[in-house]
């Protein structure tokens, strides 16, 4: 590295974790920050130096940019890895990173601000060539009629989603126009409260669609390429359950085409990072609806089909190297599954944080865990409730799900409530078995489960 040797993780759980090994690996020192309630993470006892942030709340510690730049002083790192979620696409963070002098491991700060705007990204990509779900030009207006005359244009059903959304929020299915205008408006207030951004858009809805994404990297200097895609269509409430890479039936060709778009736009972008590209598919045909500015919760399925250390990728990115991968070094082998281990109810989903009592990680043949958990972690019941991943690797999709079956039946977490076995449901299903499932798919799934005893 020529400018990176010390990192400061601003994050926790398994993705510190995670960053952390990789780091540890290419011989850089690391900075664990962590809240009062995280002084129990693994990654905090590993890392060279930790500081404490602040109190539980994230809004006043993995979300406090001003104790986190003031910690990166401190301790004199010269990057910062924002990980997912918490700060990782807020483009003022990454601005104040690097006024400050630090190298911020991410995308510069006007493309995460670009890209923060789900309707100007749309905007990019349709100037870009990408193909993106039929709606709105950019925000909706005010005027009642003109919304109605837009949905009308659109076709019913249609999708009301908050152009500064994010985790599946805010988003208002209309299925007649007697109840659109209504409906904009609730999307409105939700969008306002949440993004404090009351701007709206709308789209389509697909009706069973799947959710097909694609990873890049681009080293912001005029080099880009694709590792392929992701099929993350087991959702519940728009949030992933399972992931896996390739997506069933998608051809080569089909990847070359979609890919080399995705490739083409970073270049156009001036996109410096990892990165991925998320589409409905249905019916053949790709729609893009986001770009994702960060490195994703599900980029170890295509890890472990690509071979690729995409957390390694992202950080000699930021040290100013130019990516040395061609797209022809990039061939995808056999198949990747990931199941989400989430502290919750399996059948109520209500969140169980709590002691872990005992704790047993399945292993052989293709397993990986990616989780910062042990027997006697307390989960803290201030954070997202995913405590680790899952993944299963196999020379095809049949192998993959077969020692997936194997390491969720082997797997115990005692203590706390945790969704195994809905991913032992997930793992049974025929349908999915066939690859046949798409975004509504795991709603069936519960409803056919709540009947069985
Ligand atoms: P967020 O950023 O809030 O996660 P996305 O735009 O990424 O929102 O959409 C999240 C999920 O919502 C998608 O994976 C898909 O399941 C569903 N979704 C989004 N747009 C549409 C659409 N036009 N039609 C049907 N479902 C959609």
């Amino acid at each position: 590295m020529k400018n990176i040797q010390k990192i400061l993780i601003a994050n926790r759980g398994e993705i510190a974790l995670r960053i952390l090994r990789c780091c540890r690996q290419l011989g850089i020192k690391t900075v664990a920050v962590y809240s009062t309630a995280d002084r129990e993470q693994k990654h905090v006892a590993l890392a060279d130096e930790a500081v404490c942030i602040g109190p539980a709340q994230a809004a006043r510690s993995y979300l406090n940019m001003a104790a986190i730049i003031s910690a990166a002083e401190v301790t004199q790192a010269d990057a910062i890895h924002p990980g997912y979620g918490f700060l990782s696409e807020n483009a003022d963070f990454a601005e104040s990173v690097e006024k400050s002098g630090f190298i911020f491991i991410g995308p510069r700060p006007e493309t995460i601000r670009l890209m923060g705007s789900k309707t100007n990204a749309k905007a990019a990509m349709i100037a870009a060539g990408v193909p993106c779900v039929p709606g709105s030009d950019g925000v909706l207006p005010d005027d009642e009629q003109t919304c109605i005359d837009i949905a009308a244009r659109v076709g019913y059903p249609v999708l009301i989603k908050a152009a500064a959304g994010g985790g599946g929020r805010g988003m208002h299915v209309v299925h007649s126009q007697s109840e659109l205008i209504q409906k904009i408006q609730l999307a409105r207030s939700e969008a306002q409260a949440a993004f404090r951004d009351g701007s709206v858009f709308m789209e389509k809805y697909l009706e069973t669609p799947r959710h097909i994404e694609f990873q890049v990297l681009s080293d912001g200097q005029g080099h880009a390429i694709h590792l392929g895609e992701r099929d993350c269509s087991m959702q519940r409430r728009n949030q992933k359950v399972v992931e896996e890479s390739p997506a069933p039936g998608i051809t080569p060709a089909q990847r070359a085409e979609v890919g080399g778009l995705c490739v083409e736009a970073c270049k156009r972008i001036g996109y410096r990072g990892a990165g991925t590209f998320e589409f409905l598919y249905e019916d053949g045909r790709f729609f893009f609806i986001e770009m994702n500015t960060r490195i994703q919760v599900e980029h170890p399925v295509t890890e472990m089909v690509t071979g690729i250390d995409l957390i390694r990728e992202m950080i000699q990115i930021a040290d100013g190297e130019p990516l040395r991968l061609r797209q022809s070094d990039i061939e995808m082998r056999g198949h990747a599954i990931e199941c989400r281990i989430n502290a919750e109810h399996p059948r109520s989903f209500v969140p169980s944080p709590g002691e872990i009592r005992k704790y047993h990680a399945p292993g052989g043949p293709g397993i990986r865990i990616d989780s910062h958990c042990y027997a006697g972690y307390r989960v803290p019941p201030h954070y997202d409730s995913m405590i680790g991943k899952l993944i299963a690797y196999g020379r095809d999709r049949d192998t993959a799900l077969a020692r997936m079956s194997q390491a969720l039946a082997e797997m115990v977490i005692e203590g706390i409530h945790v969704n195994i076995p809905l991913q032992r449901r997930i793992m049974a299903d025929e349908v999915f078995a066939q690859g046949l499932h798409h975004i509504h798919y795991l709603e069936h799934i519960l409803a056919e489960w709540s009947q069985e005893t």
